[in-house]
Protein backbone atom coordinates (compact mmCIF):
# COMPACT_ATOMS: atom_id res chain seq x y z
CA UNK A 1 0.00 0.00 0.00
CA UNK A 2 1.69 3.16 -1.27
CA UNK A 3 0.32 6.19 0.14
CA UNK A 4 0.37 9.94 0.23
CA UNK A 5 -1.47 12.17 3.23
CA UNK A 6 -1.85 15.67 1.52
CA UNK A 7 -3.34 18.57 3.47
CA UNK A 8 -1.80 21.87 4.94
CA UNK A 9 0.12 22.00 7.92
CA UNK A 10 -1.82 21.56 10.92
CA UNK A 11 -4.30 19.33 9.29
CA UNK A 12 -3.05 16.31 11.41
CA UNK A 13 -1.04 14.80 8.54
CA UNK A 14 1.24 13.57 11.23
CA UNK A 15 -0.78 11.85 13.58
CA UNK A 16 -3.08 10.15 10.71
CA UNK A 17 0.51 9.12 9.61
CA UNK A 18 1.63 7.43 12.37
CA UNK A 19 -2.02 5.76 13.07
CA UNK A 20 -2.17 4.31 9.63
CA UNK A 21 1.52 2.93 9.27
CA UNK A 22 1.23 1.50 12.68
CA UNK A 23 -2.04 -0.09 11.38
CA UNK A 24 -0.87 -1.57 8.15
CA UNK A 25 2.63 -2.28 9.30
CA UNK A 26 4.39 0.26 6.93
CA UNK A 27 6.50 2.90 7.64
CA UNK A 28 5.64 6.55 8.10
CA UNK A 29 7.80 8.85 5.50
CA UNK A 30 7.97 12.22 6.73
CA UNK A 31 10.10 14.65 4.98
CA UNK A 32 9.60 17.03 8.39
CA UNK A 33 10.92 14.89 10.90
CA UNK A 34 13.80 13.58 8.46
CA UNK A 35 14.90 17.09 7.76
CA UNK A 36 14.24 18.49 12.03
CA UNK A 37 16.05 15.03 12.32
CA UNK A 38 19.58 16.20 10.15
CA UNK A 39 19.87 19.77 11.50
CA UNK A 40 19.34 18.22 15.21
CA UNK A 41 21.73 16.19 14.10
CA UNK A 42 23.98 19.41 12.20
CA UNK A 43 24.56 17.51 9.34
CA UNK A 44 25.70 18.88 6.22
CA UNK A 45 22.16 18.63 4.71
CA UNK A 46 20.57 19.92 8.28
CA UNK A 47 22.99 22.84 7.84
CA UNK A 48 21.71 23.31 4.12
CA UNK A 49 18.21 22.87 5.00
CA UNK A 50 17.56 24.83 8.32
CA UNK A 51 17.42 28.54 6.97
CA UNK A 52 14.34 27.89 4.66
CA UNK A 53 12.54 25.64 7.61
CA UNK A 54 13.19 28.45 10.24
CA UNK A 55 11.70 30.81 7.50
CA UNK A 56 8.33 28.37 6.83
CA UNK A 57 9.43 28.52 3.25
CA UNK A 58 10.02 24.73 1.15
CA UNK A 59 13.89 22.95 1.66
CA UNK A 60 15.16 22.89 -1.88
CA UNK A 61 13.78 19.83 -4.21
CA UNK A 62 17.26 18.25 -5.09
CA UNK A 63 17.54 17.96 -1.00
CA UNK A 64 14.43 16.88 -0.68
CA UNK A 65 14.28 14.20 -3.63
CA UNK A 66 17.46 13.02 -2.17
CA UNK A 67 16.26 12.57 0.93
CA UNK A 68 13.00 10.01 -0.52
CA UNK A 69 15.35 8.45 -2.88
CA UNK A 70 16.65 7.08 -0.38
CA UNK A 71 14.27 6.42 1.63
CA UNK A 72 11.92 4.40 -0.51
CA UNK A 73 14.71 2.28 -1.12
CA UNK A 74 15.15 1.16 2.04
CA UNK A 75 13.85 -2.19 3.02
CA UNK A 76 11.28 -1.65 5.31
CA UNK A 77 9.86 0.67 2.60
CA UNK A 78 9.24 -2.51 0.11
CA UNK A 79 5.57 -3.47 1.05
CA UNK A 80 4.37 0.37 1.12
CA UNK A 81 4.61 3.58 2.91
CA UNK A 82 2.75 6.76 4.00
CA UNK A 83 4.02 10.06 2.59
CA UNK A 84 3.88 12.71 5.25
CA UNK A 85 4.46 16.22 3.90
CA UNK A 86 5.79 15.14 0.69
CA UNK A 87 5.46 15.63 -2.40
CA UNK A 88 5.20 19.65 -1.17
CA UNK A 89 4.74 20.90 -5.19
CA UNK A 90 4.09 19.70 -8.35
CA UNK A 91 8.03 19.34 -9.71
CA UNK A 92 8.26 16.97 -6.66
CA UNK A 93 5.26 15.06 -7.30
CA UNK A 94 6.31 14.22 -10.81
CA UNK A 95 9.68 13.37 -9.64
CA UNK A 96 7.94 11.09 -7.25
CA UNK A 97 5.80 9.44 -10.08
CA UNK A 98 9.13 8.85 -12.09
CA UNK A 99 10.90 7.11 -8.90
CA UNK A 100 8.06 4.73 -8.40
CA UNK A 101 7.27 3.83 -11.95
CA UNK A 102 11.01 3.13 -12.33
CA UNK A 103 10.87 0.70 -9.42
CA UNK A 104 7.07 -0.49 -10.59
CA UNK A 105 6.00 0.46 -7.29
CA UNK A 106 3.32 3.69 -7.83
CA UNK A 107 1.02 5.46 -5.51
CA UNK A 108 -2.02 4.06 -4.52
CA UNK A 109 -4.41 6.52 -3.49
CA UNK A 110 -3.56 10.24 -2.23
CA UNK A 111 -5.69 10.98 0.60
CA UNK A 112 -6.58 14.82 1.17
CA UNK A 113 -7.09 16.22 4.63
CA UNK A 114 -9.77 19.32 4.26
CA UNK A 115 -9.27 21.22 7.89
CA UNK A 116 -10.78 25.01 8.06
CA UNK A 117 -8.26 27.78 8.10
CA UNK A 118 -9.31 29.12 12.04
CA UNK A 119 -8.93 25.42 13.04
CA UNK A 120 -5.46 25.13 11.49
CA UNK A 121 -4.14 28.51 13.40
CA UNK A 122 -5.40 26.44 16.55
CA UNK A 123 -3.84 23.42 16.29
CA UNK A 124 -0.78 24.82 14.95
CA UNK A 125 -0.15 28.01 17.76
CA UNK A 126 -1.09 24.98 20.29
CA UNK A 127 0.87 22.31 19.08
CA UNK A 128 3.86 20.42 20.98
CA UNK A 129 5.46 17.07 20.16
CA UNK A 130 7.25 14.80 22.71
CA UNK A 131 11.34 14.73 22.21
CA UNK A 132 11.40 11.49 23.32
CA UNK A 133 8.56 9.84 22.21
CA UNK A 134 7.04 12.01 19.33
CA UNK A 135 3.99 11.67 20.69
CA UNK A 136 1.99 14.79 20.19
CA UNK A 137 -0.20 17.47 22.11
CA UNK A 138 -2.13 20.25 21.86
CA UNK A 139 -2.17 22.79 25.08
CA UNK A 140 -6.34 23.96 23.62
CA UNK A 141 -8.07 20.60 22.50
CA UNK A 142 -5.70 17.51 23.80
CA UNK A 143 -3.41 18.79 26.33
CA UNK A 144 -0.76 16.99 28.79
CA UNK A 145 -1.80 15.82 32.35
CA UNK A 146 1.40 17.98 33.43
CA UNK A 147 2.14 20.50 31.46
CA UNK A 148 5.49 20.33 29.59
CA UNK A 149 5.01 16.68 30.53
CA UNK A 150 4.45 13.78 28.38
CA UNK A 151 1.51 11.51 29.31
CA UNK A 152 3.30 8.62 27.94
CA UNK A 153 6.80 8.72 28.38
CA UNK A 154 7.52 11.62 30.61
CA UNK A 155 9.50 13.30 28.12
CA UNK A 156 9.94 16.93 27.81
CA UNK A 157 7.09 18.84 25.21
CA UNK A 158 8.84 20.64 22.47
CA UNK A 159 7.44 23.41 20.47
CA UNK A 160 8.73 23.49 17.17
CA UNK A 161 10.86 26.46 16.28
CA UNK A 162 8.67 27.23 13.06
CA UNK A 163 5.41 26.80 15.10
CA UNK A 164 5.09 30.43 15.63
CA UNK A 165 2.73 33.40 14.34
CA UNK A 166 4.82 34.34 11.45
CA UNK A 167 6.22 31.54 10.28
CA UNK A 168 2.50 29.61 10.41
CA UNK A 169 1.21 32.67 8.11
CA UNK A 170 4.11 31.61 5.60
CA UNK A 171 3.68 28.03 5.51
CA UNK A 172 -0.48 28.42 4.59
CA UNK A 173 0.65 31.23 2.12
CA UNK A 174 3.79 28.25 0.71
CA UNK A 175 0.73 25.24 0.83
CA UNK A 176 -1.77 27.74 -0.71
CA UNK A 177 0.48 28.40 -3.20
CA UNK A 178 2.47 25.19 -3.93
CA UNK A 179 0.94 22.41 -2.47
CA UNK A 180 -2.87 22.60 -2.85
CA UNK A 181 -2.61 21.89 -7.13
CA UNK A 182 -1.38 18.71 -5.97
CA UNK A 183 -4.91 17.62 -5.16
CA UNK A 184 -5.87 18.04 -8.81
CA UNK A 185 -2.45 16.51 -10.01
CA UNK A 186 -3.91 13.49 -8.44
CA UNK A 187 -7.73 13.71 -9.46
CA UNK A 188 -6.73 13.90 -12.93
CA UNK A 189 -4.51 10.29 -12.16
CA UNK A 190 -7.86 9.55 -10.63
CA UNK A 191 -5.91 8.71 -7.22
CA UNK A 192 -7.87 11.16 -5.13
CA UNK A 193 -9.65 10.85 -2.02
CA UNK A 194 -10.69 14.21 0.37
CA UNK A 195 -11.38 13.54 3.72
CA UNK A 196 -12.56 15.90 6.57
CA UNK A 197 -9.86 16.04 8.63
CA UNK A 198 -12.13 17.76 11.79
CA UNK A 199 -13.41 16.34 14.12
CA UNK A 200 -11.64 13.79 16.90
CA UNK A 201 -8.27 11.95 16.07
CA UNK A 202 -10.44 8.25 15.92
CA UNK A 203 -12.92 9.54 13.98
CA UNK A 204 -10.99 11.13 11.39
CA UNK A 205 -8.80 7.94 11.27
CA UNK A 206 -11.95 5.86 10.81
CA UNK A 207 -12.72 8.02 7.57
CA UNK A 208 -9.26 7.10 6.14
CA UNK A 209 -9.98 4.09 6.49
CA UNK A 210 -13.42 3.36 5.06
CA UNK A 211 -11.47 5.37 1.49
CA UNK A 212 -8.36 2.72 2.02
CA UNK A 213 -11.44 -0.30 2.46
CA UNK A 214 -12.79 0.73 -0.76
P1 LIG B 1 6.44 19.65 8.19
O1 LIG B 1 6.92 18.99 9.43
O2 LIG B 1 5.96 18.68 7.15
O3 LIG B 1 5.44 20.75 8.46
O4 LIG B 1 7.71 20.38 7.54
C1 LIG B 1 8.43 21.38 8.25
C2 LIG B 1 9.31 22.17 7.27
O5 LIG B 1 10.23 21.27 6.63
C3 LIG B 1 8.55 22.84 6.13
O6 LIG B 1 8.01 24.09 6.49
C4 LIG B 1 9.65 22.93 5.08
O7 LIG B 1 10.55 23.99 5.37
C5 LIG B 1 10.40 21.64 5.26
N1 LIG B 1 9.84 20.55 4.42
C6 LIG B 1 9.20 19.41 4.84
N2 LIG B 1 8.83 18.64 3.81
C7 LIG B 1 9.23 19.31 2.69
C8 LIG B 1 9.14 19.04 1.30
N3 LIG B 1 8.54 17.94 0.83
N4 LIG B 1 9.67 19.95 0.44
C9 LIG B 1 10.28 21.06 0.88
N5 LIG B 1 10.40 21.39 2.18
C10 LIG B 1 9.88 20.52 3.09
Amino acid sequence: MRIVLLGAPGSGKGTQAKLLADKHAIPQVSTGDLLRAAVAAGTNLGRRAKAAMDAGELVSDEIVLGIIRDRVREPDAANGFIMDGFPRNLAQARALDRMLDDLGQPIDTALLLDVDFDILMQRLTGRRTCRECGQMYNVYTSPPKQEGICDRCGGELLHRDDDNEDTISKRLKVYEEQTQPLGRYYEDQGKLARISGEGEIDEIFGRLEAVLAG
